[in-house]
């Protein structure tokens, strides 16, 4: 029996027991050890038993029991059918493919055949990937039942069936389906159900269909009062692609003493080393696949400050106790709010402030409500700092570190510099061109991409607060914080009669402004950009063409930013002025 049976005792991938296919595939991946919920429910799994787990996306459950139903496969060899071994219910199309390509990555040295099956998608291809032979199918379950009658997914041989997310597939209406499929598999089989809640509806499926089920729940007990440390703690919701230069632009403005920023698996350590140390951080990785020699030599320059940043996994952070840490960083939402707590309480030692930052993808929000709840504390949801932000608290840096040089240095040493430029130039000419220096001196790198503003899926942390003011409700709109250009710009072409032109970026129909400002007033494309997404709430990717004329300028912004834009624009100066903006008349 593996030893699950102290929490605290480190378990590795080979104490569980998989095959060396799986555990060569773990370790190409970077997982260093079982998350909670993979050391609990793997066991089991690989004896049969049933299992009933309470694990929200982001615990690492797939692999959960991806890997049982891998081992299985390889323990049963060939058996001689075209039929699926296993079959994994999801509720949502993005989940299959998700979890279809999770199970692939696993068990690609296994030989493992695994096809998505979901709605919406063309049913030949399907039919034939079926045909074909599948180790493991994941399907949502409409989709399956489909398949079911028309006899392309037979399920005589499956000896194990997984419901993940079962909540979710009772609450978009599944129940029916689910009775059928389950139905329609041999009651020897081995049953799995994932689900983040455990409503009496889920009791009631667990009850009908399985026997004397494991029970796990990863992340039951609250933490004792006064066990969570007092930090300041936020989260920013960024798309997995934007993660990296979404941290570097937090961190810029966040401007930490000292951070240690945790990573699942060591690929991530050592790619988001590399981007932080481009962006001028002294940053070191740490992960369980560096020799103890290399580890110390990082320790050593983290505590004499020589670096400032340390990117690491849990495993090879375990222990780690530096004193002058200000800021945690979680660059994935941690696996157990448990694990959470354990690194937040890093910083925030005697007295001290700490910070604890973490990025969320927008289907994270579960874990993000789960770590509110279990600390009992808020974190608050912000916005990724914008270009135009970033500016501002490079400025602001320039200026403090300027007071602070006038207050404590002595500068009669330089005074017979400026009087010299002073026969030449005015005094204020000589500040600012001094100023431009000490700026630049900060070697600042230029960042000037905007990052996508998204929101978290679902119901939002208590400190949410990502709805754009000109996100007015438009049709279909159910008011989740989430934008919906699309039927807003349908509706207001078609109130128009005709199709705007669309931003290639973000595919919404955009209408032109007039600006009553152009090349004569020196106005350039991006002042105007700057200008914009300085004062308004678009990015700058949401802008369109831009034309300037010598009086006037055009730009294309989205259909429904066109109202709040032509307000806050008409107000704010371009170019130091203020300029006419209105909607640009119709020609022709
Ligand atoms: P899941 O909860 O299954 O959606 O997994 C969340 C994320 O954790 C995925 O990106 C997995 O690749 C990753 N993951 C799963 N298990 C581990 C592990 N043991 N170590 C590191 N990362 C993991």
């Amino acid at each position: 029996m593996p030893p699950t049976a102290d929490p605290a005792a480190p378990v590795t991938f080979a104490d569980l027991g998989l095959p060396d296919e799986l555990l060569t595939a773990l370790t190409a991946l970077g997982y260093e050890e079982p998350t909670p919920i993979q050391r609990e429910a793997i066991p089991p799994l690989m004896e049969g038993r049933d299992l009933l787990g309470q694990a929200a996306t982001g615990t690492g459950k797939t692999a959960a029991f991806a890997l049982p139903i891998l081992e299985r496969m390889a323990t049963v060899g060939d058996r001689g059918t075209t039929a699926p071994l296993a079959l994994v219910l999801v509720p949502t199309r993005e989940l299959a493919m998700q979890v279809s390509e999770a199970v692939h990555k696993y068990g690609r040295a296994l030989g493992a055949r695994v096809l998505p099956v979901y709605g919406g998608q063309p049913i030949g291809r399907q039919l034939q990937g079926l045909g074909r032979g599948v180790d493991v199918v994941v399907a949502t379950p409409g989709r399956a039942v489909d398949h079911i009658k028309r006899r392309s997914l037979v399920l005589d041989d499956v000896a194990l069936v997984v419901l993940d997310e079962a909540d979710e597939m009772l609450d978009m209406g599944f129940a029916e389906d689910l009775e059928a499929i389950l139905g329609a598999t041999p009651p020897t089989r081995q049953t799995v159900l994932f689900s983040a809640t455990l409503p009496s509806r889920i009791a009631g499926l667990a009850k009908r269909h399985m026997s004397d089920p494991v029970k796990i729940q990863i992340a039951r007990e609250a933490i004792a009062e006064g066990e969570a440390p007092k930090v300041r703690q936020t989260a920013y919701v960024v798309r997995r692609a934007d993660k990296a230069a979404a941290l570097g632009r937090i961190l810029d403005v966040e401007a930490p003493g000292a951070a240690i920023v945790f990573c699942r698996t060591r690929g991530e350590v050592d790619e988001l080393t590399e981007t932080l140390n481009g962006r001028g951080y002294r940053a070191e990785g740490l992960h369980g696949g560096m020799s103890q020699e290399q580890r110390d030599r990082v320790m050593g320059r983290l505590r004499s400050r020589t670096a400032d940043l340390l990117i690491a996994t849990d495993v090879a952070a375990r222990g780690l106790d530096v004193d002058h840490l200000t800021h945690v960083v979680n660059y994935d939402v941690p696996s157990a709010p448990e694990s959470y707590v354990h690194r937040i309480g890093r910083v925030g030692r005697a007295g001290r402030e700490g910070v604890a930052i973490t990025l969320a993808e927008p289907r994270e929000h579960r874990q993000l409500k789960n770590i509110e709840r279990l600390t009992k504390q808020q974190v608050s949801v912000e916005k990724v700092p914008t270009v135009a932000d970033l500016r501002n608290k490079r400025i602001e840096m320039t200026l403090a570190t300027l007071r602070d040089t006038l207050v404590a240095d002595d500068l009669d040493h330089y005074r017979s510099v400026v009087e010299t430029l002073c026969d030449e130039f005015d005094v204020m000419e000589v500040a600012l061109a001094a100023v431009k220096l000490a700026h630049e001196a900060t070697g600042a790198v230029e960042d000037d991409r905007e990052i996508a503003e998204v929101s978290l899926k679902g119901d939002k942390p208590s400190g949410y607060e990502g709805k754009k003011k000109w996100d007015k409700p438009g049709k279909g709109d159910k008011g989740t914080g989430t934008t919906n250009w699309a039927n807003r710009a349908e509706y207001e072409a078609a109130k128009k009669g005709k199709k705007n032109k669309k931003n290639k970026h973000t595919g919404s129909d955009m209408t032109t402004v007039f600006v009553g400002a152009g090349k004569e007033s020196g106005v350039r494309p991006q002042d105007l950009v700057g200008a914009f997404t300085g004062e308004t709430e678009l990015r700058g990717a949401d802008i369109g063409a831009i034309k300037i004329f010598d009086r006037f300028s055009l730009v294309e912004v989205p259909d429904q930013a066109v109202d709040d834009v032509v307000h806050t624009m008409g107000k704010a100066l371009i170019k130091g002025r203020k300029a006419k903006v209105r909607r640009e008349r119709e020609r022709g």
